[in-house]
């Protein structure tokens, strides 16, 4: 097993809410290229067998032959689990449908809710030296979520910038509690992220006021505004940062990436690109 305390790990990073369409997907694949874009090495572990995480970063199905399911459940060579993208710096482990069968079958595991936090780290991972993981989870407090935040340092908890957007939160937290008492003593709240921001609509700023009210300094500075270019990119099988590199949706997500590296106190490496 891997020194889970080597400083050059991985910072891993569960981006959950159990309600579905809140942007969980979306801030996955725009947040780990943004960290890419940084010279940071980013895997993206796609835990929804939607599979959107996938679909999204251009990973066509029939080129999921090893995925999140085999991970988790058989004993894999890593290398054919993790795929390189087209963004550079950037891989995916990546899901289909089967693993909605995975929730079942893990019932059954001695080892169920911990079954990530050994896959990611298993020693075959340091040759991969990547800086950041983040697990996609699915819109549901399942036994998926939670293999994803035993496995995680944080949880980074997206939040539509819609009527009831705080409704949900207190159970969240209560799972997070619950995976802290079950083994994961030290797991973090990362932040909380405002998605599909309106400055124009009374209600995403009255959903932005109550949730600095609520949460404090755990709501990002950073919002992510509502922006037609983030929602087109998925279907061209790309991060929006490479679809429109300078698209408000683009920006936003480059900032959320410095401000967690700056809460996180780590340096971007110089990027070492050679267009
Ligand atoms: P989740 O993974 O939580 O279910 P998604 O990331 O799939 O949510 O987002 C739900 C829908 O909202 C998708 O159609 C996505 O394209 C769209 N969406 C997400 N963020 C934005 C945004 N900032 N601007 C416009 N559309 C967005
Ligand atoms: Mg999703």
């Amino acid at each position: 097993m891997s020194d889970l305390s080597r400083p050059q790990g991985p910072k891993i990073v569960a981006v959950a809410n159990q309600k579905g369409g809140v942007g969980k997907t979306t801030t996955t694949i725009n947040l780990a290229a943004a960290l890419a874009e940084e010279g940071l090495q980013v895997l993206v572990i796609d835990l929804d067998p939607q599979g959107n995480a996938s679909t999204g970063l251009g990973i066509d199905l029939d080129d999921r032959e090893f995925t999140t399911y085999e991970l988790l459940l058989e004993d894999i060579d890593l290398k054919n689990v993790i795929l390189p993208t087209e963004t550079r710096g950037l891989s995916i482990v990546p899901a289909t449908v089967d693993l909605s069968s995975a929730d079942l079958e893990l019932l059954t595991n001695e080892k169920r809710s911990f079954l990530l936090h050994d896959a990611l780290r298993q020693t075959q991972m340091d040759q991969f030296a990547f800086d950041y993981i983040l697990i996609d989870c699915p819109p549901s407090l399942n036994l998926l979520t939670v293999n994803a935040m035993i496995a995680s340092h944080s949880v980074l908890v997206p939040l539509q910038s819609e009527f009831f957007a705080l409704e949900g939160l207190s159970q969240l937290m209560l799972t997070i509690r619950e995976v802290r008492q079950a083994g994961n003593k030290d797991l973090r709240i990362e932040g909380v992220v405002l998605t599909m921001y309106d400055r124009r609509n009374n209600l995403s700023q009255q959903v932005e006021a109550d949730a600095r009210q609520n949460l404090g300094d755990l709501v990002f500075r950073t919002m992510i505004p509502r922006n037609v270019r983030v929602s087109e990119a998925p279907s061209f099988a790309m991060p929006v940062l490479s679809y429109d590199s300078q698209s408000k949706g683009a920006i936003a997500y480059r900032e959320l990436a410095r401000e967690l590296l700056k809460n996180n106190k780590i340096e971007a490496k110089e990027v070492q690109h050679v267009e």
